[in-house]
């Protein structure tokens, strides 16, 4: 199969599932129309992370690269009326536009943009207060830091969902060796393969952007 295979099935199964959005479509096209980079989830990606966010009752989602807001709207409509989604992004101008979008969604009352490196953010976070559904989704050489941080901050029962795990198989080709996001998501491998107290799977998705996948986890104690 092609590339163009999986854009075709991707356009087919979402004629069906997924309705036109104006809200999601602004945000795509505000997005573009000031040089934000094309790398949020696609539409069936977003609306996935919608419906397990929801399945898992989230009142309180914290998200990890906000880029243009995107995948935030999507998370924030799984949301009950006083539910509430942290996302962490340290570019301004995408702080700005997903701003702008998520005022465009009505969704601005339930979402807080914390502005800086995630790292910073998260460990200041309290654990005492912990999140439902955590998304990560921003830079991958840190992505075992944001695992082990994100780990403290989930409920007993809650969801780790980390996107860009297979990334086309170059996480999986021993032969390379120099790519800072591949050697990233290894080691967040390792770190979920050590912690008895989280549960995962990783699932490879073909789609209109191409080959990827994404690790879902479960804290158990
Ligand atoms: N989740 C978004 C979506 O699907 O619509 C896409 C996020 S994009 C793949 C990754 C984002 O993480 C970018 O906006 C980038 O600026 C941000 N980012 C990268 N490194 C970061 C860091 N150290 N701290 C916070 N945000 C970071």
């Amino acid at each position: 199969a092609t590339y163009e295979d999986w854009a075709r099935e991707d356009n087919y199964h979402k004629s069906f599932l997924m309705p036109r959005d104006e809200v999601l479509e602004h945000a795509i096209s505000n997005s573009e129309a000031n040089g934000l980079p094309d790398i949020a989830v696609t539409p069936a990606q977003g609306k996935h992370l919608k419906l397990l966010a929801q399945s898992a009752g989230a009142k309180r989602i914290l998200e990890l690269g906000t880029l243009g807001g995107y995948s935030t709207i999507w998370l924030a409509r799984a949301l009950p009326e006083d539910g509430e989604l942290i996302t962490c992004e340290y570019v301004q101008k995408h702080v700005d536009i997903a701003s702008q979008n998520l005022d465009y969604a009505g969704l601005s009352s339930k979402v807080k943009i914390l502005v800086g490196p995630a790292t910073d953010s998260l460990t200041k976070m309290d654990p005492k207060k912990p999140f439902d559904f955590v998304f990560i989704d921003a830079d991958k050489p840190n992505y075992p830091t944001y695992f082990k941080l994100c780990r403290q901050l989930v409920r007993k029962g809650g969801v780790i969902f980390v996107d860009n795990v297979i990334r086309r198989g170059g996480v999986s080709d021993l032969s390379v060796t120099d790519d800072p996001r591949v050697i990233g998501v290894r080691e967040m491998l390792e770190v979920v393969k050590q912690d008895k107290g989280m549960d995962a799977t990783t699932i490879g998705t073909v789609g209109e952007k191409g080959w990827d996948g994404f690790m879902y986890a479960v804290r158990l104690d």
